[in-house]
């Protein structure tokens, strides 16, 4: 939270100089207006198998990916943010999972947000796809305001029809996809193109293999349709990123069979020489320090 209040600080100040500027040089408090105004922060609420939920913000929109935690608990959360509920224009619902689910349709209930899905997401919801839920199709962009859109990408985790999203603001992309089980060539392109990458590391080989899982679910776990291992997500990101990739959230570790070190470390082994952003695990208990398309918030201070 500390940082995030920082983040708040900075803009608070930004605006005083821009207050300032406009009243002596009109050029430059024009350049401080188009950078004040070309933002989407990203902030993970939390992550894991208890739960996901990211928030996308813009002038103009509150989007929430997943609402994976009960609506008291998002609340609490968005509360933390200064958020209300009420707020969110749209809550997108990647697959039917619980962890990615399961306080959609309180919110729903309680606050009148919109819920978007997939058909086959919403009917494994049990939301009625007229009169409860969006649908939205693979590959079909969504439009939120003049300044965000969000184009849902097929991904092959479950065997279902589950989506990853890639958002778009500003002339930049961010991928925020977790759950993936798999990659292909298509997946790559879309993350390549992409300056701030959100995705699943979800597993140690060494530690899931070893560990007290039932053969069955560890079976699930490293198949197809299950979750990326810290391998597999390195293996990703090293056809997917470069220089110009500012930020990496590994999200959606599993608690038994990884830990922040490894994951990052693994990651790190093939892909530090490739690009110069950072790289941040994201946790249970959020939320986190945000990223930004645009230009982030002490970056545009360094550089008026
Ligand atoms: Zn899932
Ligand atoms: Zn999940």
């Amino acid at each position: 939270m500390k940082k995030l209040q920082g983040v708040r600080l900075c803009r608070k100040s930004l605006e005083m100089w821009l207050f300032t500027l406009s009243r002596g040089c009109h050029s430059k408090s024009v350049r401080v207006a188009e950078y004040l105004v070309m933002t989407l922060s990203i902030t993970h609420l939390g992550s894991g198998s208890s739960g996901n939920a990211t928030l996308l913000t813009t002038d103009e929109a509150k989007i929430l990916i997943d609402c994976g935690f009960s609506g008291r608990q998002l609340e609490k959360r968005l509360a933390m943010l200064e958020i209300s509920p009420k707020e969110l224009d749209a809550i997108l619902i990647s697959h039917h999972h619980i962890d990615h689910s399961r306080g959609a349709a309180i919110i729903q209930k309680r606050w009148g947000t919109p819920v978007q899905a997939n058909f086959e997401t919403c009917a494994k919801l049990g939301m009625d796809p007229v009169n409860e839920c969006k649908i939205f199709e693979p590959l079909n962009r969504i439009e939120f305001g003049s300044d965000l859109s969000i184009l849902p990408i097929s991904v092959n985790h479950d065997g279902a029809d589950n989506v990853g999203f890639i958002a778009s603001h500003a002339g930049e992309r961010a991928a925020i996809v977790t759950d993936l089980g798999s990659w292909n060539d298509e997946l790559a392109r879309h993350i390549s193109e992409c300056v701030h990458i959100s995705i699943e590391s979800n597993y140690d080989t060494k530690k899931l293999w070893n560990g007290p899982y039932p053969e069955r679910l560890k079976q699930r776990i490293a198949g197809r349709g299950g979750h990326l291992s810290n391998r597999q997500t390195a293996e990703l990101l090293s056809t997917a990123t470069g220089k110009h990739t500012r930020s990496i959230v590994l999200c959606h570790l599993s608690e038994q069979n990884n830990a922040p070190h490894i994951a990052e470390s693994e990651v790190l082994l093939e892909i530090d020489e490739l690009f110069d952003g950072d790289i941040s695990i994201s946790k249970r208990d959020g939320p986190e320090f945000s990223h930004y398309l645009g230009q982030a918030e002490p970056e545009k201070l360094a550089r008026i």
